[in-house]
Order: C-alpha cells, then structure tokens, then sequence
C-alpha cells in the first residue's frame, strides 16, 4: 500500500484529502500525457505502476485489507483529481474501485475478501467487472450467462460478456449470471468471482474507441469455467439486488470523474478566451462569450456539489439510489456540454487535436452511456419518483423549493391524470425523471453554496438554480401528442436506409 493513502487510514479529514489530491495533482501534472495514452491507446505499465505506489487502487478497501479505509466522498475527490489530467486514466482507477472492487468489500465473504482484496488493494491485480452481453445492455434482465451446480460444492459458468473495462488488466472479474438452480425461494442471478487463470476464460481483442482509448475494454468468454460455490460474492440469487449498490458506487464514481473533466474543459476555455483576441479585444469581453463561460462555471461547480452530497448519503442505499443516478446523469451531460462550449469558444482550434480539447470532448461522449444510458435511467427516475418519491427537505433556496413544489406539483397531476397506467407511459416518466435530476442538481447547489459561504459560490449556485428552472419548464408541460411522434418515427423507419 503505498504511503500516501496509508498515512489517512480511515481519516476522511478534509485536510488530509486535500493534501492527497494535491499528491495526486502534482504527480499526475508530471508523469500523465493524456495525448501520449490516447494515441498509444494504453496507459504506459510504469503509470500504472505509479498509481499502485501512490495506493490509489486501494481507495476504499478496508484497512484490514491493506487498503484507504477512505469514503466515498474521498475517493470522489481523488478521481475527479486524476479526471483533470486523463480520463483514461481515472476510468481504469474508478472502475477498479467502483464496480470492480465494490463487490467484494460491500458483499464478499471473509475467504473471498482476505484472498482477494490485499493484492487488488496494492495494484497489484486489477478488478473488472461484466454484466453487458450483446443481447443483454441497457435490460440486464435479458442475461444469458449461466451458472448451474455440477455438485454440492461447484458451479459451471457459460456466457460470453462484453465491453469489459479493464478486460486486458484485469485478473478478477465480478461476473454477473444467471444461477436458476442456486439461491432457493430468491433465485434469480449471482455475481460470480471469476479469475483470469480460471480454466475455460478467455480474454478478447481491445475494441476500437471513439475516446477512452487507454482505457482497455474487451469481450469476456466463459467456456465451461469451473469454480467452487465459495466464489459467489454475497447471496445466491441476490445478484441484482446487490448489483443496485454496486452501480449506485459506480455511478458516484463516475459522476466524480465527469466534475474533473468539466474543471478541465473550463480552464481550457478560461485560457483560451483571456488570451485570444478578436475584433479589437479578448473574447472574454464579448458578452455572448462571457455568458457561456458563466454557464460552464455554474454548471461546474453544481456538478462538483451533487456528487459531493451524493457521496454523503454512501451508508443510506436507498438515497444513494436516486442520488447516485440523478449525478450520473446530471454530471455526464453537464460535462459534455461544457466541454462542448469549450470546443467553440476555441472556434477552429478546438477541432485541432494538438489542443488537447477534442480528447476531453470524445472522452466525455461515452459517460451517458455507460453504467446505464442516460435516458435508460431517467425513465427510472421518475418511476421511482411516483412510487416512492424521496421525503425531501426544504432547502432555503426560494427558487429550488419553488421549482421542487412545481414537480410535486407534477407529479400528482401525472398521477390523477394517467393513475397507475402512468407506469406504462414512458415519455412522462422519462419527463419526470429529467425534473428529478434537475430537482437533485438544485438542492446540492443550494446546499454547497451555504456551506462554502463565500459571495461567488452563492452567485455560481444562483445562477444555476435559475439555469434549470428554465430548463425544467420544457418537462412540467406535457410532451407533443403521442400519435404525432409515432407517425413521425414511423415515416423516418420507412426512408430508404442510405
Ligand atoms: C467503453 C465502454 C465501457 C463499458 N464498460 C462496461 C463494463 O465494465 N462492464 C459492463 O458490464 N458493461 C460495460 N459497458 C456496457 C455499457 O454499460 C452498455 O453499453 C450500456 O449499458 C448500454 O447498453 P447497450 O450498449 O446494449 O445499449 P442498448 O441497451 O441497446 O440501448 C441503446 C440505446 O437505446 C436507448 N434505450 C434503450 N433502452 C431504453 C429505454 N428503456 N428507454 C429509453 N431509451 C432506451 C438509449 O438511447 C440507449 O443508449 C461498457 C460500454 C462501453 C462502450
């Protein structure tokens, strides 16, 4: 375990974080050329030798274990720190120990964890973690891996998985399969330890990418691998319920590296609009240009207070639930489109590789997508909303207590309008769920804005409580008639395909 974490064992003291970020920042300013990894398409060994050392593989795993002991909230900071400098980079950390290790530590068995976690703890084995199939992505329901009994004590595993970050690394993967003869009464699926040297486990070729390119991502095939019921992590069919917890990490973690890639993308754009100048002065004087640089601030920072109060409900599973998917959300787009504006307030340059901006714009695309599409998650989101809508505190910010009163506003005329079919109505969901996002994203704005205190925190959370009010009318009126959109999708179906 490197020194660096070891030294705030269980501390989750801001000083001493902070004091790790910085590590981390310097370190990162020094050995990471996010272009280099890019174009190599892989992180260079001894980079990732260097973050073992750092012990940033170890974040959140227990002490005991030779890990952090670090909470959520810190391993946020710490991958939103890495994010700044490459997303590739704190991709293949985040995944380690989000979805990767995540497993083990909230439900691995005392055997499982002291065989496992030490070594993943010290960088010295990576984690994965392979839930997606090709007919089983955004309805996970659709698995089709399968882990049967061959006896009392061992499983066989077939299924072939796909898109495995960390699949060329990795030497532990939590599988997820369907295990209709194990768990009795709960049978459903498992999440499976399954190793690299496990007989019958094959890793495939590195996909070609859009961004991310150093982080690896390959299939997974499992051909009659092998292994003793031990290697069930938690309970037998209990696999989707544990599966919620794990994404519910993963997501906060992810939303933490979207924070850094926005800090990025702004400070790109801050430079750029300082310096260039045009028609006679900097742009940073034109006011259209002064706008945009306001909106990608105040959407920055509000980014940075959701996965803040996000992380701080990490022992409440059922807050961390809607929380963790409203910033996943939030922040994956709040990031592309500030990482857009940077692109055009660059105008030709930002389409120049050599600026580095383009990466940090192909990088941010797959973040809507991944760990749950985006629109995927919304629809859940307001299907959670109608049926258990979140006990909600008033904030003290007049406008995002108005705007929270106009959505259970919403929510209720929905709910007298449509009655439970609203279940079925997937537009209004997904309506209702992009207000629960902007509703989430609020609150944390507020609430970061009181506890930092300062006159420009609370300027940046009022300029973007204002933001998304605007934002959130397009959901609290009901969408174009339904029969409109259909024969609109069904005459672009029926065009001839080019
Ligand atoms: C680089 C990369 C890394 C990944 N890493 C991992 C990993 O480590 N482990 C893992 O298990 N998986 C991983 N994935 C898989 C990823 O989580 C899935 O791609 C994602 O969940 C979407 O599934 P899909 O690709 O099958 O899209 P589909 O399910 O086919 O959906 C395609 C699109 O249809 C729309 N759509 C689908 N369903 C709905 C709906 N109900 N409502 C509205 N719109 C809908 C959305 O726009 C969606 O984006 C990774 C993928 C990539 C590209």
């Amino acid at each position: 375990m490197g020194d660096h974490v070891s030294a705030i064992d269980h501390g989750d003291d801001r000083q001493v974080v902070d004091t790790l970020c910085d590590t981390v920042d310097r370190w990162a300013a020094r050995h990471i050329d996010a272009r280099a990894i890019d174009r190599a398409g892989r992180i260079p060994p001894q980079v990732l030798a260097a973050l073992a050392e750092l012990g940033l593989f170890g974040l959140p795993i227990p002490g005991s274990y030779g890990g952090g002991g670090l909470p959520l909230a810190a391993v946020c900071r710490v991958i939103s720190t890495l994010a700044r400098h490459d997303r590739s980079v704190a991709t293949t950390v985040g995944l380690h120990v989000g979805l990767g290790t995540r497993p083990l530590v909230a439900f691995g068995g005392e055997a499982l964890c002291a065989r496992h976690l030490p070594l993943l703890a010290a960088g010295k084995r990576i984690a994965a973690f392979a839930a997606t199939e090709s007919e089983a992505g955004s309805d996970l329901s659709a698995i089709r891996t399968t882990a049967t009994r061959t006896d009392a004590e061992r499983i066989r595993i077939e299924g072939e998985k796909i898109y495995v970050t960390n699949g060329a690394l990795a030497s532990v993967f939590t599988v997820v399969a369907a295990t209709p003869s194990m768990g009795g009464a709960s049978r459903g699926h498992s999440l499976i330890l399954v190793e690299r040297d496990d007989r019958g486990v094959a890793i495939g070729n590195e996909e070609h990418k859009l961004g991310l390119r150093g982080s690896s991502t390959t299939p997974l095939r499992l051909d009659g691998v092998e292994v003793g019921t031990d290697r069930v992590i938690g309970l037998a069919g209990a696999g989707m319920r544990h599966l919620r917890h794990v994404l519910s990490w993963g997501r906060t973690v992810m939303a933490a590296g979207c924070v850094g890639a926005a800090e990025t993308a702004l400070s790109f754009a801050v430079e750029h609009v300082t310096t260039r100048r045009q028609f006679g002065r900097p742009l940073a004087q034109l006011e259209v240009v002064r706008e945009q640089i306001a909106t990608m601030a105040a959407l920055t920072r509000a980014m940075s207070a959701i996965v803040a109060q996000t992380a701080a409900v990490e022992e409440d599973h059922e807050a961390l639930a809607v929380r963790s998917t409203s910033a996943k959300v939030f922040c994956s787009e709040a990031a592309w489109e500030v990482a857009d504006l940077a692109v055009q307030l660059h105008g030709g340059a930002g389409f120049i590789e050599e600026t580095g901006l383009p990466l940090v714009l192909r990088d941010a695309r797959i973040t809507r997508i991944f760990e749950g599409a985006n629109d995927v998650l919304c629809a859940h989101l307001g299907a959670m909303e109608l049926t258990s809508p979140p006990a909600r505190r008033i904030v003290g910010d007049p406008d995002a207590d108005h705007l929270a009163a106009r959505i259970g506003e919403r929510r209720r005329e929905l709910l007298d309008l449509h009655g439970i079919r609203i279940l079925s109505r997937q537009r209004l969901l997904h309506g209702l769920g992009r207000l629960v996002v902007l509703r989430e994203a609020c609150d944390a704005a507020a609430a970061g804005a009181r506890t930092d205190g300062t006159p420009e925190a609370r300027r940046l959370a009022a300029a973007f409580i204002d933001l998304a009010g605007r934002r959130a009318a397009a959901f609290l009126e009901d969408p174009p008639p339904i029969a409109q959109t259909i024969a609109i999708s069904d005459a672009a179906y029926a065009r001839p395909r080019p």
